[in-house]
C-alpha cells in the first residue's frame, strides 16, 4: 500500500492509495510522528510519497520556514526502522507533472502557483526542469523591489514580498491600491522573464490567489499580447488548473515511475 501526503504551507493532505483525501493543518503536524502512526496502523503500507512545499533533494528537505526537521534524511530513517520507502518532491514539480500528463505535446511547459507564496516549475521535453541542487523554478525568489519585510529566504527583495498572498494580506479585492500595482507589476515581471527565458508553448496557473482572481488568467494573456517578439512567438496556450490538488496527482504519477 502506498501512502500519499501533500505537505503544503498551510494544508496537509493524505490519502491511502486510492482513498478518500484527509486533511490536517500543516502547522499543526509533526511530519515524523505522523509517518510513524500511519505506518503502525497500516502495517502494508511500503512506501511514501510527499509533496513539499519546499526544497527537497534526494529523500531530504533541504529547507522551508515552518518545519523541523530540515537537512534529516528521511528516507534513510524509514528504510532502515521500518523498511518503508520515501520518496520526496518539491510541490510545484509535482503539480507540474500532472499538468503535463494532460497536455503531452507541449514542448515546454512553464507552470505558476500563487498561493500563501509564489511559486513556478517547469517541464521541458517531458523532463521536470531541476537545476543542480533540484531548486530551479524559484521565481518568487528572483530579486525585484526592496521591501520592510524579510523574505523566509533571507533577503529583503524578493518577488514573493510583492506577488503572492502574504503580500496582499489577505484577498486582492482587499488590499491597498498600492498593493494591488505591486503584485501586478511583480507578476508581469515574472511573466516576462519565464516567457524570454523559456520560451513556452504552454503556461498554466494555479494557486488559492488565482483561484479567487481568474481576472489574472486575462492580465497575463493581454501582458502576452504585448510581449517582446509577439510576431514571431507561436501561439501561448495559458490556462487555469482545472483541480486544486495537483500535486498529489502528479505524486501519484511519479510513483507509478
Ligand atoms: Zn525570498
Amino acid at each position: 500500500m502506498n501512502l500519499y501526503i501533500d505537505f503544503g504551507g498551510t494544508n496537509f493532505r493524505y490519502c491511502l492509495d486510492d482513498g478518500d483525501l484527509l486533511t490536517l493543518k500543516s502547522d499543526e503536524t509533526e511530519l515524523i510522528p505522523f509517518l510513524e502512526s500511519q505506518i503502525n496502523m497500516h502495517n502494508s503500507i511500503k512506501k511514501i510519497f510527499i509533496s513539499f512545499a519546499g526544497q527537497v533533494k534526494n529523500g531530504k528537505i533541504l529547507s522551508a520556514p515552518n518545519i523541523k526537521i530540515q537537512n534529516f534524511n528521511l528516507g534513510q530513517y524509514f528504510y532502515d526502522k521500518y523498511s518503508v520507502e520515501v520518496f520526496l518532491e518539491n510541490d510545484l514539480n509535482c503539480a507540474a507533472v500532472y499538468e503535463y500528463s494532460k497536455y503531452k505535446d507541449a514542448d515546454v511547459l512553464a507552470l505558476f502557483y500563487i498561493g500563501t507564496g509564489f511559486g513556478s516549475a517547469f517541464v521541458i521535453d517531458g523532463k521536470i526542469l531541476r537545476g543542480k541542487d533540484n531548486i530551479a523554478g524559484e521565481i518568487g525568489h528572483i530579486p525585484f523591489r526592496k521591501k520592510d519585510l524579510q523574505c523566509g529566504c533571507g533577503r529583503d527583495d524578493c518577488l514573493e514580498l510583492c506577488v503572492s498572498g502574504k503580500a496582499l494580506k489577505g484577498t486582492f479585492e482587499h488590499a491597498d491600491e498600492a498593493a494591488k500595482k505591486e503584485f501586478l507589476e511583480g507578476l508581469a515581471f515574472a511573466f516576462h522573464t519565464v516567457l524570454n527565458l523559456f520560451n513556452p508553448d504552454l503556461f498554466i496557473l494555479g494557486g488559492g490567489v488565482v483561484r479567487n482572481n481568474p481576472f489574472i488568467l486575462d492580465f497575463l494573456k493581454e501582458e502576452y499580447n504585448n510581449s517582446s517578439f509577439k510576431a514571431i512567438r507561436s501561439e501561448l496556450k495559458i490556462s487555469i488548473s482545472d483541480i486544486d490538488n495537483a500535486s498529489i496527482e502528479g505524486l501519484k504519477i511519479l510513483s507509478r515511475g
